[in-house]
């Protein structure tokens, strides 16, 4: 005889029940003693989906896959910030990031890339005067 998982909505309970195809007993919650519904049963067609589909595990595994190579990615960020850049209009060194930008303005290049390097040229100072 198949089995057949009957649901209780009241509760959120699932119970098995063993019953020939032939039948439709009307089982009650055990808890509530309602009349639960059945529910579509999927091992009736050969096909046990216990503990998720196999769709489900290969959505989880490109996810991990995603994760991990974001994670990767974010490593390589830090490493990059960490690397001390010399401050450089285009590759010539300059003595600071704020004459970095100056001379990008007055060689009329595009002087804002050089903004976020310069607010962080004058965070450091700051701290640096602060210890
Ligand atoms: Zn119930």
């Amino acid at each position: 005889m198949p089995n057949y998982d009957y649901r209780c909505q009241k509760c959120d309970i699932v119970e098995e029940h063993t019953h020939r195809i032939s039948e439709n007993p009307k089982i009650k919650c055990s808890k509530c003693k309602k009349t639960m519904e059945r529910l579509i049963s999927l091992s009736a067609g050969g096909f046990i989906f216990k503990g998720g589909t196999p769709a489900i595990h290969d959505r989880e595994k490109r996810l991990r896959k995603k994760r991990g190579e974001e994670l990767r990615v974010k490593q390589e960020e830090r490493k990059a910030e960490s690397a001390q850049v010399q401050p450089n209009v285009a590759g010539f060194q300059t003595d600071s990031w704020a004459d970095a930008q100056k001379v990008a303005k007055e060689a009329g290049m595009d002087d804002k890339s050089y903004t976020p390097f310069v607010e962080k040229e004058k965070k450091k100072k700051i701290k640096v005067v602060q210890s």
